[in-house]
This record gives C-alpha cells, structure tokens and sequence, in this order.
C-alpha cells in the first residue's frame, strides 16, 4: 500500500525510516518501460508503525530534506546507543564485587 504524500512542506530535523528508490513497469506495452530498461522509479520513506512496514511516496522536492534528516536520525540514533552502552559497560563494571577477576 502506498500512502501518498499530501502537503508537508519539509521534513523535520529527525526522520525514522529509510529512503527506498522503487523501479517497476506500468504494465502498458508500449511505455518505455516495457523493454525493462527503463523503469519508474518512486522514491519512498520506508517505516514501520504498530509492527508494520509503511511506504509514503515522497515528492521529488521532498527527497533531499527527507534522506537528510533519516541520516541525522540515523547518527543520533548511533551515538545514544554508544552513550548508553559506555554508561552501561561503567555501571556494570562498578557494581563487580571487588578483588574478583573479571
Ligand atoms: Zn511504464
């Protein structure tokens, strides 16, 4: 199911999904893309919600802004994950009984 994209200006500082190019045939004979070389292409926001995968179509004006902010979501998303596990690898090491080995 595709949902279409309707009047969203810009996309925000952080975006959860990844941008999918979609290349498919029309199914019309004599399009272009019938000999299979020259597809459609939709660019798409992939993501899931309530355990499902969603794809919004994604206006060619829209793509740069939206991949952009998928990346920054994607490297805040990285460096909490190293923060909380450095916060974790410290808590659990400070709560070893001392004197014993590791
Ligand atoms: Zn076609």
């Amino acid at each position: 199911m595709v949902i279409k994209a309707n009047g969203q200006p810009r996309a925000s500082r952080y975006l959860r999904g990844s941008v999918v190019v979609n290349r498919r045939r029309c199914g019309k004979p004599t399009c272009r893309c019938a000999a299979g070389t020259a597809l459609h292409e939709t660019t798409v926001l992939s993501y899931s919600q309530a355990g499902r995968t969603k794809f919004l179509t994604l206006r060619p004006e829209q793509v740069p802004a939206v991949r952009a902010a998928v990346g920054r979501y994607r490297a805040a998303q990285a460096g909490l994950e190293e923060k909380a596990n450095a916060a974790l690898a410290e808590l659990v090491e400070a709560s070893r009984p001392k004197g014993r080995p590791a």
